[in-house]
């Protein structure tokens, strides 16, 4: 069983469930994950493809990048909601960005600029990276 799968389950059904959308999360890293915010469009949809998944985990996705700006992938039909980015995600969106970045598919110099009141995305090219600024000192991986 998840950790709060059942509590974030019954949230969910009296409709209190709150969301933390991917830009929160990867505003919040540090250390070895603080650049996880670059990671592109695609990459970002390739990660959740691979992760998260119906084939590779029970829970439904309810998070997207922001509050705005959705993620292209089906969220899955499990039973119990996921509020936010795992730490097994985080960890995975540093290696797809480790891996792209080996493969010279960065998208440096399309960073995406973010109003920190209301961190959503911005398009500035046809793709987009979710980098933010480093507004808060603490973090790790949720
Ligand atoms: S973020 Fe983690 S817990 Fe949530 S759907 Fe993806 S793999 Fe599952």
């Amino acid at each position: 069983m998840y950790p709060a799968a059942v509590t974030n389950w019954n949230r969910e059904r009296e409709d209190a469930l709150d969301v933390t959308h991917f830009v929160e999360t990867a505003d919040r890293q540090t250390g070895m994950y603080a650049e996880i915010g670059n990671i592109d469009e695609d990459a970002l949809e390739n990660a959740v493809a691979a992760c998260c998944s119906d084939s590779q985990c029970l829970k439904r996705r309810e998070w997207d990048a922001s509050e705005s700006e959705e993620i292209d992938v089906p969220r899955g039909d499990g039973e119990f909601p996921c509020r936010e980015p795992c730490s097994l995600f985080v960890a995975a969106v540093r290696e797809f960005l480790a891996t792209e970045r080996g493969i010279g598919k960065t998208n440096s110099g399309t960073k995406t600029n973010r109003d920190s009141s209301n961190r959503s995305a911005t398009r500035t090219s046809d793709r987009r990276s979710w980098t933010v600024p480093r507004s808060r000192p603490s973090a790790t991986a949720t």
